[in-house]
């Protein structure tokens, strides 16, 4: 059997490994990137560096592909437009159109209705007045572009909203700080026939608003689970989607909200490399091919960290061991706040986190 190429509209660390692991299963992939060493550059069979506006050359890409995955949600609309025979775009359109905007992701989530976080969207400073008088403590974010808590912004003791208003650039939301018990995320993913299989749960740690580490598998109520599963199912099935995706939740004493949904592999899931028989990166590919999902074995529990800034200096030139995986993205510049890598302890399936 002739295996396909799957192009790639992205080329950061998830680029690089979704490259990686078609690899392992003999799919070849075509990065689509403006940035020339971007981290997916050098590992991928072919390379287009390029404006993802220029649509001739999105054009000519598309061609020389067989299907067509993205591996971050700020594509432009336009290019997966430029892109004439749409069904070759796994996951579709329509999972992008709704997670570039957290407004119409969140009326998304409320028309399933799945609990989030209370929120408003703000037109006036007003609007930031009534969300910290009802809410008490907010968190403003940017509707679009946001990630690792980029366009955040904590709102606690009272504040002059008419100058917080006034720094806003883009259009934004404002919502509650949910006193969360812990965080979690469910690695989902569906085929084209609507088959669907999960990875076990992991529990997810934040600093300054950007993943730090990744607990999985961890332990949960049997109400607990059953709702992160049905509402990540429904969540998948909803948008049509084919491939992986990810759904942050915060877990409270008595509910579980959705935070948001990442329409691709996700950093959460990063410990499937190494403790899978299947990672997030091969099950996306295999449900791009069209192939059917593949239910994950669990071999180890893991705990993988991010190497964050100029953390990755402590790892640089260190070795993998049985139990100890580094996974360095060669990123060009270390800067703060950027993620420059990742590190998975595995540990025996008794080996329990809390
Ligand atoms: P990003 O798109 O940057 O990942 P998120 O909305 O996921 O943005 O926010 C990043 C992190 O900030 C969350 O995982 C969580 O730790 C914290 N956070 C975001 N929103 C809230 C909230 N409403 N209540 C409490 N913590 C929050
Ligand atoms: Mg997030």
């Amino acid at each position: 059997m002739t295996r396909p190429i799957i192009g790639i509209l992205g080329g950061g660390q998830l680029g690089m490994m979704l490259s990686n692991a078609a690899k392992k299963i003999g799919i070849k992939t075509h990065i689509f990137c403006p940035e020339e060493n971007c981290p997916a550059s050098g590992v991928s069979d072919f390379f287009t560096k390029e404006d993802y506006d220029n649509k001739k050359a999105v054009e000519i890409f598309s061609e020389q592909v067989d299907y067509i995955t993205y591996e971050f949600e700020n594509i432009p609309i336009q290019t997966i437009d430029f892109i004439k025979n749409k069904k070759k775009i796994r996951p579709g359109k329509k999972s992008l159109l709704l997670t570039q905007d957290r407004l119409t992701e969140k009326k998304f989530l409320n028309d399933l209705n799945i609990p989030i976080a209370p929120y408003k969207s703000i037109e006036t400073a007003d609007d930031i007045k009534d969300a910290h008088r009802e809410f008490n403590e907010c968190i403003i974010k940017t509707r679009t572009l946001g990630y690792d808590g980029k366009g955040q912004e904590s709102i606690s003791a009272q504040r002059n909203y008419e100058k917080i208003f006034k720094n806003i650039n883009l259009k934004s939301i404002i919502e509650k700080k949910i006193p969360f018990e812990f965080e979690v995320s469910v690695i989902i993913a569906r085929d084209i026939e609507n088959n669907l299989c999960h990875y076990p749960i992991g529990k997810n740690v934040h600093k300054n608003h950007i993943l730090k580490d990744t607990f999985s598998p961890i332990q949960l109520t049997e109400i607990q689970m059953n709702k992160l599963i049905s509402y990540s199912k429904k969540i998948i099935t909803e948008l049509n989607h084919v491939g992986v995706l990810a759904v942050e939740f915060f877990v409270t004493e008595d509910n579980i909200l959705v935070n948001e949904i990442a329409p691709r592999v996700h950093n959460s899931g990063h410990w499937t490399i190494d403790a899978c028989d299947v990672s997030q990166f091969e099950q996306h590919m295999l449900c791009v091919a069209g192939e059917r999902v593949k239910d994950p074995i669990l071999v180890n529990n893991a705990h993988m960290i991010n190497l964050i800034g100029d953390e990755i200096n402590n790892w640089a030139g260190k070795s993998n061991s049985e139990n100890i995986k580094i996974h360095l993205y060669n990123k060009e510049e270390i800067k703060e706040g950027r993620k420059m890598g990742h590190v998975t302890y595995l540990f025996n399936k008794e080996h329990l986190f809390e």
